[in-house]
């Protein structure tokens, strides 16, 4: 029993060392707009609840727990950078889309302009609206000159898989664009810059990653504590619980955040 308590006063301390991680990088997370104000409140409520919890619980076993469950967010700080990065590029591509938008307001047949988004659209995986854009682009023009065009719109015309849409919805309106158009027919939107805003970069997904690790660490502290504090007449009941409300977390966090995007 001495060594358990050894152990459960050396987590107790050691717990605020990632804890001050947590608290740094939530209130970091929160000033950049990587997570909203509110996720951020309960996420340092929660940090600060486990490390007080590691010093006054009942149980002396509880406080390993605690800290493995604290220590876990030195997971979320790669995976952070990783969407970070992954949201830079896609916002330089984003950038060519409207450059090339400018380019069209100024000059609607600007061929160049149009070439260049499909590119950026092929690059992206967006495919058929590459093709689409591309041929709508060269119509009329001279396959003998433009060989080298042809031969793209070709290729990617080739590579398309089965099941592909043939028309784009537009975002603002609702109007099934013909594929390939650059403007929506009836609002006049731009839909593929649209369509590339809501494909490309989804504010969502931080907040996805984050609800699924608060729900994970949620199990694994309060799966044990609840087994080594709670008789188990009544852990029983609250461990299903934990399960239920973290089901819960992460269908609310995953249908909310899909609904906006659509
Ligand atoms: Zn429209």
């Amino acid at each position: 029993m001495d060594q358990g308590h050894a152990v459960s006063l050396f987590a107790g301390c050691v717990i605020w060392v990632p804890l001050a991680v947590w608290i740094i990088a939530l209130t970091g997370w929160m000033v950049q707009g990587e997570i909203d104000v509110l996720a951020g409140m309960a996420g340092l409520l929660l940090g600060v609840g486990l490390g007080a919890l590691a010093f006054i619980s009942p149980d002396p076993n509880v406080a390993p727990y605690l800290c493995v469950g604290v220590s876990s967010v030195v997971v979320l700080f790669p995976l952070a950078k990783t969407f970070k990065e992954k949201r830079e590029l896609a916002m330089i591509d984003l950038e060519e889309i409207e450059i090339a938008y400018d380019q069209l307001a100024d000059k609607p047949d600007n061929v160049g302009a149009k070439i260049k988004m499909a590119k950026t659209l092929h690059k992206r995986g967006a495919q058929v609206h590459a093709a689409a854009l591309a041929e709508q682009a060269m119509k009329g023009l001279s396959p003998d000159i433009f060989q080298e065009e042809f031969r793209l719109i070709k290729n990617w015309k080739r590579s398309l898989g089965a099941g592909q849409p043939n028309s784009l919805a537009c975002l603002r309106c609702g109007a099934k664009n013909k594929l390939g158009d650059i403007y929506c027919y009836r609002c006049k939107a731009p839909v593929l810059l649209h369509f590339a805003k809501g494909h490309w970069v989804d504010p969502g997904l931080f907040k996805k990653l984050l609800t699924v690790w608060i729900a994970v660490v949620a199990a694994i502290v309060g799966i044990p504590v609840a087994g080594y504090t709670l008789p188990t007449r009544i852990s029983a009941p609250v461990v299903v619980a934990i399960l239920l409300l973290d089901g819960v977390i992460i269908w609310a966090a995953f249908t909310r955040a899909g609904r906006s995007v659509a």
